[in-house]
């Protein structure tokens, strides 16, 4: 197989796209489409500051170096989850991309703020880690982004990621999230920012490469905490649908895409976000709750901890 811009052995076939290049020209490829799709979908626009939410994996350290190849300056964020070597390690590989493109990153210590980490988090909520690790690092996120001035946060969430999330949520008719899974979505001036999903498009594999070939050192190991997870589950079975007709998991999210958008101009002319914006603010911190107190704020007072937010700064 030969690379379709230079004529040398290829090293990546993507069939989905029936082309293959060589590790060069695959780059060019893949920082192209990126870019392509930021401008289409207006993720990244004149006067933005944006921040990554960086854990050390693949997907997220590979946006923090596209973006700096772009001339596109953003800082980190990380949540340090208190998930022994897992994050200790992640967070090494964090600090050695922010020490080469020389960017500042935020890190929020779950241990430092809740006295424990994210298991036993979870176990006083009497939630799973995943659902009590998602409502923090939201509320997290979001808070260093509007106290520190970016108005835009960006994730590494890929085409699999979407594809799967999106397949579960068909799966089981979950209405109230079908229509959430958007590329971007809007600010809430002063208390939410707004979020874009660049990778969108990318499978997984196109932004594995994109890190390999980068020479981008990532943590290989999984959160121990996504073993049996059902997205794992839909992320294989759309992986065999793929092998068998390549160019579906993309059609799929397209598709979506469009539909979505259809959605919004015909019924909700402002968009379709209702999760986190809810229908007012927390009264002890300010920021949005779906209703009464929010999730973080209710975590502290079920710990008998008095309210606070405070992060390290590194870089
Ligand atoms: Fe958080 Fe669960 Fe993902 Fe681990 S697998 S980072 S606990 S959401
Ligand atoms: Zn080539
Ligand atoms: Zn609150």
């Amino acid at each position: 197989m030969k690379c379709r811009i230079c004529g040398q052995a290829a090293s990546i076939a993507l069939r989905s796209h029936k082309i293959a290049f060589c590790d060069t020209h695959f780059l060019i490829f893949f920082e192209k489409r990126v870019q392509t799709t930021i401008r289409r979908y207006a993720l990244i626009q004149s006067g933005d500051r944006p921040i990554v939410a960086v854990s050390g994996g693949k997907d997220s350290l590979s946006l923090w170096l596209f973006l700096h190849r772009m001339g596109i300056a953003a800082d980190g964020i990380y949540v340090d989850l208190g998930i022994g070597d897992y994050s200790r390690i992640s967070l090494e590989k964090i600090k050695a991309v922010a020490d080469t493109i020389g960017k500042k990153v935020y890190i929020f210590h779950v241990p430092d703020i809740f006295q424990r980490g994210i298991r036993e988090v979870a176990k006083v909520l009497r939630r799973v880690p995943c659902s009590a690790c998602g409502m923090i690092k939201r509320y997290v996120m979001n808070r260093i982004c509007v106290e520190k001035g970016y108005n835009l946060l960006l994730t590494g969430h890929n085409l699999d990621d979407e594809a799967a999330a999106l397949f579960g949520n068909v799966l089981y008719w979950k209405k109230d999230y079908l229509w959430k899974k958007d590329i971007s979505l809007d600010e809430d001036e002063g208390h939410l920012s707004r979020k874009a999903k660049p990778f969108f498009l990318c499978s997984e594999r196109e932004v594995a490469a994109y890190a390999i070939i980068s020479g981008i050192d990532y943590i290989y190991d999984e959160c121990p905490f996504s073993k049996g997870a059902k997205t794992i589950m839909y992320k294989n079975v759309l992986g065999n649908i793929e092998e068998a007709s390549p160019g579906t998991k993309l059609m799929f999210i397209k598709g979506y895409l469009k539909e979505l958008q259809e959605m919004k101009q015909r019924f909700l002319p402002g968009n379709l976000r209702t999760d986190e914006a809810g229908d007012g603010y927390c009264g002890v911190c300010g920021y949005p709750s779906g209703g009464g107190m929010c999730g973080y704020c209710r975590t502290l007072q079920k710990l008998e901890i008095p309210y606070t937010v405070e992060f390290e700064e590194y870089g």
